[in-house]
Parts: structure tokens; sequence; C-alpha cells
């Protein structure tokens, strides 16, 4: 073991697992762009040249997107949104007019085209959004390299290597997981950078936001992380290095245990059964959800058919991407959502509006841009292709941040309209599909009583529900400390709404990040939730967490938790009882 002073960090954990391994340090790159004045005669050779080098750019990025398994990973999505930049007029049309209009070098007019897109960025002060600026300086990087003839190649650390960096590009990410890297360690970054995401989507441990690990560590140092807690061990003492080699077999152990559950009912002790349904963004998800023991599909985000690919879905592709859903699914149930778009989930077509909004989380999203001028005609599109596929197996349509029954009903007459339709063109689809709404908003919530005499079904989509009740933009760092789910007000928000539900005899599922955590289900469950829609690998350990607990105790944990006054009392009875649960029983 090594003979140098053991130093601990913490950042943020954002993929979790510990991984050991001796560093493999990517320095800061300090590739400055060269400023120059150019010749009038000059302007049309510097204009081609930057075209050449974002063609060089695209191409490049093409190859990395070949050379991963699936269409449907999370860096194929981000490096085509990184090619689409790379054709943005935001972009190339501005750097080509400072090149135009002040005779500058390629390089320079670049760089203060991404300067101007910075300089927006920085004004919005959104987390997510902040993140989104380093997608720019990793394009205009790349199309720097390519214009001064730099390396673009691939990183290539050693296997089992963690990777130190001060950020990484989703292109670089991409290519490192292949490289079978054991983790990775930056000083920049957030839980929704691409690092992350990729991170999480390859189960690479990773711990990001750590300021200056890249100044700490030095290559084939050797490092320890756990991407739970975010902490970094840099030489850590044998004694280190065993505690956690113990955690990991312990970890490894459980995951093996819970594999083994995959064809177990997820059935209370007092025989209660929920349904574990998977949350997905599109039919090549669902070999691993079925893997993970999926009963159904409880939310398809159909967004994502909107937002890659050059074309937007017609009628055609919603009908054959449900219809894959409901094959693959062979026989299981599907709730499809109708498009989800506008806030942080944007597609071309809505950039291209130009919606001119201050507040996109309270403006023209979701069944809203649906029922307006711009969504209208696409929305009728995904109907009748739903409609369609309902006549191939047992698929729901359900509809996004329905406000109230006014609203509903304006859905439903679209529904009727596209229905009557197909029926005039002899269409076949399922007259009797169900058409059930998500339950995102407190004014929904709170006539939940007068929603169910007109839905089919509820679907509570906390994630937004939470962001709406607490006033608290859902990935906003400033403000996430107020992001808690075991709020009192959640906590009668959603009784109120599974009792709503209750009485008037109609299903309801919670689809959002909340039901997958085992840490929470107990409380979903006690107040009445029998269905709960998750990322799929969440799957295996809420059904661990379900089989080993009576769901009357759990009404009880609800009585107590019910008149708590705050969100961490709430946790601390209900971390207790969940501790409990997982006690060896005597
Ligand atoms: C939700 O809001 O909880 C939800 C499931 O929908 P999304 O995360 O897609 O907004
Ligand atoms: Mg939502």
């Amino acid at each position: 073991m090594s003979e140098r002073q053991e130093i601990r960090r913490t950042g943020l954990g954002v993929s979790p697992g510990i991984a050991f391994g001796r560093a493999y340090l990517i320095g800061r790159d300090t590739l400055k762009a060269p400023r120059h004045h150019i010749e009038q005669d000059d302007i049309d050779t510097e204009v081609a040249r930057l075209y050449k080098a974002i063609a060089a750019s695209d191409k490049q990025l093409a190859k990395i997107k070949e050379k991963l398994a699936s269409e449907n990973e999370s860096d194929y999505h981000i490096i085509t949104a990184h090619q689409m930049m790379l054709h943005d007029e935001h972009l190339v049309g501005a750097a080509v007019e400072y090149i135009r209009d002040e005779k500058i070098n390629s390089e320079w007019a670049l760089r203060r085209a991404v300067d101007d897109i910075r300089g927006v960025f920085d004004s919005i002060e959104d987390q997510y959004l902040r993140e989104r600026r380093s997608d720019v300086e990793f394009v205009f990087e790349r199309v720097l390299r390519n214009l001064l003839g730099r390396d673009t190649g691939p990183l290539q650390p050693p296997p089992d290597a963690i990777v130190v960096a001060y950020d990484l590009s989703p292109a670089d990410t991409a290519t490192l997981h292949k490289a079978a890297v054991s983790g990775l360690l930056t000083d920049a970054g957030g839980k929704t950078s691409h690092t992350a995401i990729i991170a999480r989507a390859h189960e690479i441990p990773a711990v990001v936001a750590l300021e200056n690990i890249t100044e700490l560590v030095e290559t084939d140092d050797l490092l320890l992380l756990d991407g739970a807690s975010g902490i970094v061990i840099v030489n850590p003492s044998a004694t280190t290095v065993a505690s956690y080699r113990e955690e990991q077999r312990r970890q490894v152990a459980a995951g093996v245990h819970l594999a083994s559950m995959r064809d177990l009912p997820a059935r209370t002790l007092d025989t209660h059964d929920v349904a574990l349904l998977a949350n997905i963004d599109g039919p090549d998800e669902l070999d691993d959800a079925v893997e993970y023991g999926a009963m159904g599909v409880g939310l398809f985000r159909t967004e994502y058919l909107f937002m890659t690919g050059t074309e937007l879905p017609d009628e055609e592709r919603h009908y054959k991407t449900a219809v894959a859903v409901l094959e693959k699914l062979k026989g299981k149930p599907a709730t499809i959502r109708t498009f989800d778009l506008g806030s942080d989930k944007l597609a071309k077509f809505l950039k291209d509006a130009e919606l001119d909004e201050a507040n996109p989380a309270l403006g023209l999203r979701s069944i809203r841009l649906c029922l307006s001028e711009i969504g209208r005609e696409l929305f009728r599109q995904q109907l009748r292709g739903l409609l369609r596929a309902s006549a191939h197996g047992p698929l729901k349509i359900m509809f996004p941040m329905i406000s109230g029954v006014a609203e509903l009903r304006v859905v439903k007459t679209v529904v009727e309209d596209v229905k009557a339709e197909l029926d005039a063109e002899g269409i076949a689809y399922d007259k009797d599909v169900k058409l059930g709404i998500m339950i995102e908003m407190p004014s929904a919530a709170l006539t939940a009583d007068l929603l169910a005499q007109e839905a089919d079904f509820f679907s509570i989509g906390t994630n937004d529900l939470i962001q709406y009740t607490m006033a608290v933009d859902r990935v906003n760092e400033y403000v996430s400390y107020l992001y808690e789910p075991l709020h009192p007000s959640l906590i009668r928000l959603i009784g109120g709404v599974v009792s709503a539900a209750r009485e008037h005899n109609i299903p309801c599922t919670v689809c959002g990040e909340m039901a997958g955590e085992p840490m929470i289900a107990p409380v979903l469950i006690g107040l009445g939730v029998r269905e709960l829609s998750m990322s799929a690998v969440s799957i295996p350990e809420v059904k661990a967490t379900v089989r080993q607990m009576h769901s009357d105790e759990a009404e009880k944990l609800v009585a107590r938790v019910k008149n708590l006054p705050t969100a961490s009392d709430v946790r601390a009875v209900v971390t207790d009882y969940v501790f409990g649960l997982m006690a060896p029983k005597p």
C-alpha cells in the first residue's frame, strides 16, 4: 500500500458503486484560440475553413456514435445533440458573421460566438442550463482542434483505471465506458451533467464537483471512490481498503440476491400485491426492464421521439413504436404518455417556434402545447398512431400536466374527433381504450375527486408535483434542499389523490422518481398505492422492501407521520421503519 498520506474529499456522488484503481489524469486543456485579422479577399477561404472543421467534427462524432452499441443509450442522444449544435445558426451563423463583419480568423470568430452563448447561459442561473453551457464548450473544443489540426482521437486509459479530469465531454465519456474504466472523478459537473448521466447508464461509479481533484491527484496514485456517498480517498491505507472491499462484497452479494428475485411476486407479508412497472423512453429499454422484473410499462415518455432524429414523428412512427412496445411486453400492459415537451424538454420544432417565455416551467408546455396551434397537429398524429396500436394489445393512453376537469374535457373531445375519423376510415382500434391523466399539479391533486369521475385512471407524477407544490425548480441546485418528497404537504396531497381514486374505483399509479425509492415506497403503499412505476433498475430493490413489509403496518406508519410538522421528522420515522424491516428477524 502507498506510503503517502491518505487524503479524503467529498464531492457529489452521481453514480453508485465502489471502485479501486490507479489514477489516469487528463490534464485541463489549455488549447487557446489564436486571434488575427484577415484580408477582405480571404473571407471566403476562412468561412470555408470553418465549415470544413465543422464537417470533420460532425464525422468524428458520427463515428463515435457508430461504435456505441445501441441507439437508445443516453450517450447516443447526447452526441446527436452535439451534432445538431454543430449546425446551429446561433453558433455557426454568428461565427460566420463575425468573420465577414469583423474580418477575423475562424478560431477567434467561433470563440466569440461561443462567448455570446455562454453569456446567455450565465444570466439564466439555472443548474440544468448551466450544465448545458459545458456542451457548447465541448463542441467548440472539438471544432477548434480540427481547425488547428490537433489530435481528436479517443482517450485511452488502461483498463480498470480511475479517470480523473476537470470535466469530460459526452464523447469522451462514451468512449471511456468501452475502455472498461472502473470509475470517474471530475472537478466540475452536477447531478444532471452528462458525465453523470452516462456514468449511471453504464454503471460506472462516479463522483463529480470535487473542485480540485485534478490538482490533488497524480497519474498512478491509488484511488478509492464510493459513488453513493461521494467520498474519494487518495492513497487509501490498508485498513481503509479492507473495509471498502468488505462493503463492495456486500453490495455485489446484495445485487445477486436482488437478481434472484426477478420471478418472485411483489407481495407484502400480509399478501397484498403491488404492481411494479417500468418507466421507459423507448422500446429498446424493454429487454432490460423485463429482466429486472417489470410487470408492464407504467410510463412511456414519448417525447424522446421528438428530441432525436431530424424528422418529427408522424402517425406511422407513433403506431410502430407503440406496437413494438406491446410486442416486447407479450401481453403485459403499457401506459403510453402523449408527448410532454416544453420547459426543460425541448425539441427542435419548439426551438424554432421561438417562444419568448419568462417562466417556461409555468408556460406553454406539455398538454397545453398539444392543444395549442403549435402542437395540435402533432398531437392528433400521435393520437391516431396510439389508437391504431391499441388494437394490438393492452394499451392505455395518458395525458400529462392536466390542470383540471375543463382541460381534461377538451382533451377528450380531441380524442373523440380522432376516433370519429378512424371510424369513418374503417380503421380498427380498441373502442374501450382507457384514457388516464397524470396528477402532477396541485390544482389537479386538489380536485382529484372531480377528475376521478371523468378519467379512467390516475398516475401521480411526483417529480412535477413536488416542483409545483414546493415552488422549487426540479433542476435548480440552489433550492434543491426544498425538493423533499416526504414533505407533509406531499403526503397529504398524494393521500387525497389515492383516496379519491379509490372512492371512484379507478386505478392510481405513482410514476415519479419517489416510486423507485425503497426508503419511500412503504409510505406510498401505506397511503394505499398498489402500482408503482419506476426506472427498471430500481424494481428489484423496491420489490425486496415490499416483500419484507406488512401493508397494515405501513398504514400505521402513515398514520404516525401524517401529522408530523417537517420533512425531516417524517424521514426519521420512515427510515427507522425501513431499517427495522431489514433487521434480521429472531
Ligand atoms: C413526473 O413529473 O413525476 C413524471 C413522471 O414526469 P416527468 O418526469 O417526465 O416530468
Ligand atoms: Mg412530469
